[in-house]
């Protein structure tokens, strides 16, 4: 199967040179070309079937024309080794905790497919390292680099400002040893983007070394995504539920979790309707009620993984609506919260259910408190451990959440960096000399 760019100016490329790329040459995203439907059969079983296997099917639709079976098997049971759980909150709304991953929170599946995928792409070509450089201001540098944590072939640089992410979230990437190296930058979060991208333009340095990034754009990080809405599905069926009217409600940032679920939607996967929650980043809402889309800079949120004012997978739900306003509004509906909503729906839940929300997974939940119809059962993402954010949970619900032993382990590793400043010189000496 090929990918096309968003922007339309790039040739068609094959799903490896998509994923070694990540951004297309003319700074388009990449979509799969055709989108394959699953037989209806599948989804009359999927309630027997395991996450894993589940998972498979979905994988092998779109990626087994590129890659050999039983190493796609390998490759989607390594990335789901860990639950994905659906809790029933209320009678028809249940939470998809996608929490239980190394780093507690639901981009691991994405950067953990990503890694094995490109490890795989990579040892094809001979078995020179590639090297991934990611700059991070806190969670996607934890994410990556776990999830790229023991893959053969491939090395991950994390750089991280010095002093200004928070210390469970430096544990979480500077105490992993093995093929993970943190560098701690004297600088901003905007030095180390600018060190990794002048890297990337460095002639010298790139004859010397096969370097790669893990934007969060790379098909291999985005698509897997999908897994989730299929998993969530074969669990309603297969605890004896209602699943004639799925809603899924996804809080929503740069939209890559809603995109792969109205991929899976397209491939037969029987979706109702999704609901985008926003907190008060909410151009996509605007878009939906008034067909313009007008990016904005971002306002600072309590749920902070969605302050987005420009979403990057908006082109891919444009193009995969082939640009229809109206064909979107029939998928997607959406709704926006402030900070003293998102905290009331926390408390609420609380008090009254005893389930204690994270600020991204609350957004979803009250979107389906507002707007789940009768006859629907509603499926909201929980995207974060409420642990990833203790003290605007704790003080929130006026109480404590238990800081899981997973993340706890992190905290007792040893930290162990390289220091730099923020000039690039030093940067490129430094791998230079690896
Ligand atoms: C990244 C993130 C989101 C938003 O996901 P998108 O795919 O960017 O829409 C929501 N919640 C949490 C906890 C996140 O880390």
């Amino acid at each position: 199967m090929n990918y096309y760019s968003t922007n339309g100016q790039s040739p068609k490329t094959s799903l490896k040179d998509a994923v070694v790329r990540g951004l297309a040459p003319d700074r388009g995203l990449y979509m799969p070309e055709r989108i394959p439907t699953i037989p209806s059969a599948f989804f009359r079983h999927i309630g027997d079937m395991s996450l894993q296997d589940v998972a498979y099917v979905a994988a092998n639709t779109l990626f087994g024309d590129d890659i050999e079976s039983s190493t796609l098997q390998t490759i989607v049971n390594d990335t789901l080794n860990f639950d994905i759980p659906l809790v029933e909150v209320d009678s028809d709304k249940y939470a998809l905790e996608l929490f239980h991953g190394p780093t507690l929170a639901f981009k691991d599946v994405g950067a953990r497919f990503m890694a094995r995928l490109l490890g795989y792409f990579n040892r094809q070509q001979g078995n020179e390292d590639v090297n991934v450089l990611v700059a991070t201001s806190g969670d996607t540098g934890s994410a990556v680099a776990n999830g790229f944590l023991n893959v053969p072939g491939v090395r991950v640089f994390v750089l991280y400002p010095k002093g200004k992410v928070s210390r469970i979230q430096e544990a979480q990437f500077t105490t992993l040893g093995c093929n993970v190296t943190a560098i701690e930058v004297d600088g901003t979060f905007d030095d180390c983007q600018a060190l990794v991208k002048s890297a990337f333009m460095d002639k010298e340095l790139n004859d010397a070394m096969k370097l790669t990034s893990a934007n969060s754009i790379n098909v291999a990080r985005f698509l897997p995504q999908m897994f989730y809405y299929f998993h969530a599905y074969a669990r309603l069926v297969g605890s004896g539920k209602s699943a004639d009217k799925v809603v899924f409600a996804v809080p929503s940032g740069n939209f890559g979790n809603i995109c792969a679920g109205l991929i899976a939607k397209r491939m037969g996967l029987p979706v109702h309707r999704f609901i985008a929650a926003n907190n008060r980043n909410d151009v996509f809402f605007e878009y939906l009620k008034t067909g313009k889309y007008n990016p904005r800079p971002s306002i600072a949120t309590i749920a902070n993984a969605m302050d987005v004012g420009d979403p990057s997978n908006f082109a891919r739900i444009l193009d995969l609506y082939g640009k229809s306003h109206d064909a979107i509004v029939g998928d997607i509906s959406g709704c926006t919260y402030t900070d003293e909503q998102i905290a009331d729906t926390m408390r609420n839940v609380y008090a009254e259910k005893g389930y204690i929300l994270d600020p991204h997974g609350a957004v979803a939940y009250r979107a389906l408190d507002e707007y789940l119809q009768p006859g629907e059962t509603g499926i909201f993402l929980e995207t974060a451990h409420p642990a990833k954010f203790k003290e605007t949970v704790d003080s929130i619900i006026d109480g404590s959440v238990k800081i899981p032993a997973r993340l706890e382990a992190f905290m007792r590793g040893e930290k162990s960096t390289v220091r730099l400043n923020k000039q690039f010189p030093a940067f490129k000496k430094y791998l230079l000399s690896l």
